[in-house]
C-alpha cells in the first residue's frame, strides 16, 4: 500500500528538474520544429536559421542517428526546442551558417565548456580533411559559445554546435547539397569515436 502511494507520488510529481535522461549521444537538428515550438519557450529567440537550413539539418541529424542506432548506440534525436536535461557521452547540434554577405564564413564549431576544446579539435581535424572552404575560429559568435542547447545537455566527451558550412554561399551550398547523408555518416563516425566506439566506419571521401 505504502509502496503504491510512493509510486503514485513519483508518477504524479512534475519533473522539470528531474534526473537527466541518460543516453550515449544527443543529436539536435538546428531550428527543427520551429516556429511551432517557440510558443513553449517565450524567453528564447525564435531563430529560424538561414534560408534552406531548416530543410537540411534534419537530413544530416537523421542520417547520423540511423547509423549510430544500427550500431547499438543510444541516441536522443532532438529538435530545436526540447524539454528536460540530458547526461550523455557526446552531443552535436547540427547547423548551417548564413550570412548577409555571402561567402564571408564557412564551417565553424561552438562549445561552452573549455574542456570540450579537444572534441572541437577532433571534429575540425576530421571535417577539414574534406571540407574545401574556410573554417572560422571556434566560438566566433556568442550564438556558438552560448548556444541555448548547452544548458540542457551535459556531455562527458564533448557537446558541440557544428556549423557544417555557409548555406548562403553558393559554392559551399553546391558542395554540401549532395553530401547531406555523407555529412551524417561523418558525424556518426565522429560521435562514436568520441565515446570510445571504434566500430562505426569513417565514410571516407564522398562518392
Ligand atoms: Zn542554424
Amino acid at each position: 500500500m505504502i509502496a503504491a502511494l510512493v509510486l503514485a507520488a513519483v508518477l504524479a510529481s512534475p519533473t522539470p528538474a528531474a534526473t537527466p535522461t541518460s543516453v550515449d549521444v544527443v543529436i539536435g537538428a538546428g531550428h527543427e520544429g520551429r516556429p511551432a515550438s517557440c510558443a513553449r519557450f517565450p524567453h528564447r529567440q525564435c531563430n529560424l536559421g538561414a534560408a534552406g537550413e531548416l530543410a537540411w539539418t534534419p537530413i544530416v541529424a537523421d542520417a547520423a542517428t540511423l547509423i549510430l542506432r544500427a550500431h547499438g548506440i543510444s541516441v536522443a534525436r532532438l529538435p530545436a526546442d526540447f524539454e528536460g536535461n540530458y547526461a550523455v557521452g557526446a552531443a552535436a547540434f547540427v547547423h548551417f551558417d548564413g550570412n548577409d554577405k555571402p561567402c564571408s564564413t564557412g564551417a565553424s564549431i561552438g562549445y561552452h565548456h573549455p574542456e570540450d576544446a579537444w572534441a572541437a579539435a577532433n571534429w575540425r581535424t576530421l571535417y577539414a580533411r574534406y571540407f574545401p572552404f574556410r573554417f572560422m575560429p571556434d566560438n566566433f559568435t556568442r550564438n556558438l559559445s552560448d548556444y541555448y542547447g548547452f544548458r540542457q545537455v551535459r556531455a562527458r566527451s564533448g557537446a558541440l554546435v557544428v556549423e557544417l558550412g555557409e548555406i548562403d554561399c553558393s559554392a559551399q551550398k553546391k558542395w554540401l547539397e549532395p553530401r547531406l547523408h555523407w555529412e551524417g555518416a561523418l558525424l556518426a563516425y565522429f560521435l562514436a569515436t568520441q565515446i570510445g566506439r571504434a566500430d562505426v566506419p569513417d565514410p571516407g571521401v564522398f562518392k
